[in-house]
């Protein structure tokens, strides 16, 4: 293993463009649950139904419940060791940016400026009557603080939601244009924290690999697309990636 991080060290300070890709299992040590790892938020809700456009649609409450179980979590998580590394890594011209699936801001707390959110932020928040988005503040305020379920919107009536990206709607613009450009263009791509099980994000590193770019893997489980990766590290993100970054970092290391 540690041979594999200083190798990953070195393609990472060797790299003339490099980029992160990250999921849920960033934010885990922040105390997120992901989706998809034992005791992740799949096991107590039903994805497809309470995470889908049309699950919210006929049925909003349920989508708030889940929104009302998870919202402090998500609202007090701080960024981690994983989180803080990558800001670092982008800050020292290692990497060109972070592409995220991740809602949660973290990426931005821990001060990485290029994040495509290709999955949104829960930092907007839409209504369908609305062309301005709303603060997440009237959000908390209306749906946590006054137990609104769903909350509504005083201007015209309608349901308040974060921008997110649910199951069966398509990804915002252009920050999806962004990730595409990067992983075309890169030739070093770090995935760090997904199962590359949702589509089509899970495109990326197939892009990447098909212009030639070498891929590293973070992940504590093996994933859809190891196949993929030239470089597997297994462990956690908060950990093995303070790591590669001390190897970068080691004055011994080429
Ligand atoms: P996922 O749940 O499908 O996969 C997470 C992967 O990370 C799993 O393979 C798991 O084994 C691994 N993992 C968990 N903790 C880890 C750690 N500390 N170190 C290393 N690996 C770890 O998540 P995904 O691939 O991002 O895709 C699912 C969807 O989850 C995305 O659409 C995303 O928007 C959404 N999501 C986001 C958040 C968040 O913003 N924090 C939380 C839950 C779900």
């Amino acid at each position: 293993m540690e041979k594999a991080i200083r190798k990953a060290a070195q393609w990472i300070k060797n790299c003339s463009f490099g980029v992160a890709l990250t999921g849920a299992g960033m934010s885990t040590e922040s105390g997120i649950p992901d989706f998809r790892s034992p005791g992740g938020l799949w096991t107590e809700f039903e994805p497809e139904s309470v995470g889908s456009r049309s699950g919210f649609e006929s049925s909003p409450t349920e989508f708030f419940e889940m929104a009302r179980k998870i919202g402090p979590t998500l609202l007090a998580a701080r960024p981690n060791a994983g989180h803080k590394t990558l800001a670092k890594l982008e800050k020292m011209g290692y990497l060109k940016g972070v592409i995220t699936q991740n809602i949660d801001g973290l990426h931005q707390n821990a001060g990485s400026k290029q994040v495509a959110e290709v999955h949104g932020t829960i930092y907007e928040v839409r209504c369908p009557g609305c062309p301005e988005f709303h603060t997440l503040d009237e959000l908390v305020q209306k749906g946590l603080v006054e137990g609104q379920n769903p909350p509504l919107c005083d201007k015209c009536g309608g349901i308040l939601r974060p921008n997110i990206v649910l199951f069966e709607e398509t990804l915002p613009e252009q920050p999806f244009l962004n990730a595409k450009e990067w992983v075309g263009s890169c030739d070093l791509l770090l995935v760090a924290g997904s199962s590359l099980e949702v589509t089509p994000v899970n495109v990326l590193p197939i892009i990447a690999k098909q212009n030639e770019a070498r891929i590293i893997m973070v992940n504590d489980e093996p994933t859809r697309q190891d196949n993929l990766a030239d470089i597997i590290l297994r462990g956690k993100t908060g950990v093995i990636l303070p790591k590669i970054l001390q190897a970068i970092q080691d004055p011994y290391e080429k």
